[in-house]
């Protein structure tokens, strides 16, 4: 199969990053020393999202998921959701959150129809929190997860980045959350998102995480949904949730990869990994139709190659910052 060609999988996910803002300052997640956040013009307004987000379906499009940055510190971003849910041909809205506002907004994000929702929450200490995260927030985020718990969020979802060396000897306890809980603790091997050496320095490769947790018994292998993502899910004998693991760098899932990505900036970006992007904003403030719309749409789908996913250990993301593409 030549690398050029594209690959018969269904498109049919679109994450759409809605801010570059943040309240964290995870350490791997960007170059905070040299970023320099967008122009406030240069983020699409909520009516140029809705029109895309509206767009999308036409071209098979059937999940959003709304990331950032921090999508619940944009101002508005609950109306917004709410109005993804009325858009025609659209059957799955979710949301990623650090969760630092979640406890605030969890009942008016539930009231939206919002039932998906993923928690990034890379370790269960306090102190090991503001070390990562650089901010003391972990009380209020673990409060949140508790509302969300509570007031019925589902698939309620953990994202916890595996770091090694910082929080790999947490894995036990994320993964006996989903013993007592029916979340669904979802491991991510550390992506080359900051210098290449510190990324070495903590990579650890998902078959190593696996090894660590057979203690806990068989993991049983879960069918995915339709528009799932990368992680191959498993559950443990006798335990209410699910374990997720996905290995972008070390067994990466480009012939299944099912999403585009749209940053804050209005680019679509065919391949987290790969350079390309295409540029929504300008034309469609050109005043560009729903038919030129569409056909970007196609263009970044045709893009999409069989490998144009991670290439080298050594390459950090090309040209982006973390924070602005929304993972
Ligand atoms: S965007 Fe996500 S990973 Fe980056 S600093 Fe914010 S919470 Fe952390």
């Amino acid at each position: 199969m030549s690398v050029e060609e594209p690959f018969p999988r269904e498109i049919n996910y679109l994450r759409v990053s809605i801010t570059d803002r943040c309240n964290l300052r995870c350490f791997y997640c960007t170059a905070w020393g040299t970023w320099e956040k967008l122009p406030a013009p240069e983020i699409l307004r909520y009516e140029e999202l809705l029109r895309i987000a509206a767009v999308a379906p036409k071209v098979g499009i059937r999940k959003i998921r709304v990331t950032g940055g921090e999508p619940l510190v944009r101002r508005g971003v609950v109306d917004f959701i709410q109005a993804l849910h009325e858009v025609p041909g659209l059957e799955e809205v979710c949301l990623t959150t650090n969760g630092v506002k979640l406890q605030e907004l969890a009942q008016a994000l539930y009231d939206t129809g919002l039932r998906h929702l993923n928690l990034s929450l890379d370790t269960l200490e306090r102190d090991r929190y503001l070390k990562i995260t650089g901010s003391d927030n972990f009380l209020e985020v673990m409060a949140g997860l508790e509302k969300a718990a509570a007031l019925g969020f589902n698939p309620l979802k953990i994202n916890c980045v595996v770091l090694n060396g910082i929080n790999d000897d947490e894995l036990l306890n994320f993964a006996l959350l989903t013993r007592d809980y029916p979340y669904q603790v979802r491991f991510i091997e550390f992506m080359p998102t900051v210098d290449p050496e510190r990324w070495a320095h903590h990579f650890l490769p998902m078959a190593e995480v696996r090894r660590r947790l057979k203690v806990l018994g068989p993991l049983e292998p879960l069918e995915p949904e339709g528009t799932a993502g990368p992680a191959r899910i498993f559950r443990l004998p006798g335990f209410r949730g699910d374990l997720g693991f996905i290995s972008s760098v070390s067994d990466h899932h480009c012939p299944t990869c099912n999403r585009l990505r749209l940053t804050a900036a209005g680019r679509l970006r065919p391949c987290l990994f790969a350079g390309q992007e295409l540029d929504l904003k300008v034309p469609m403030r050109q005043g560009a139709t729903d038919e030129l719309l569409a056909s970007l749409f196609q263009d970044a789908i045709r893009l999409k190659t069989c490998e144009s996913g991670y290439r080298s250990l050594d390459s950090p993301l090309p040209g982006r910052a973390m924070v602005s593409i929304g993972g």
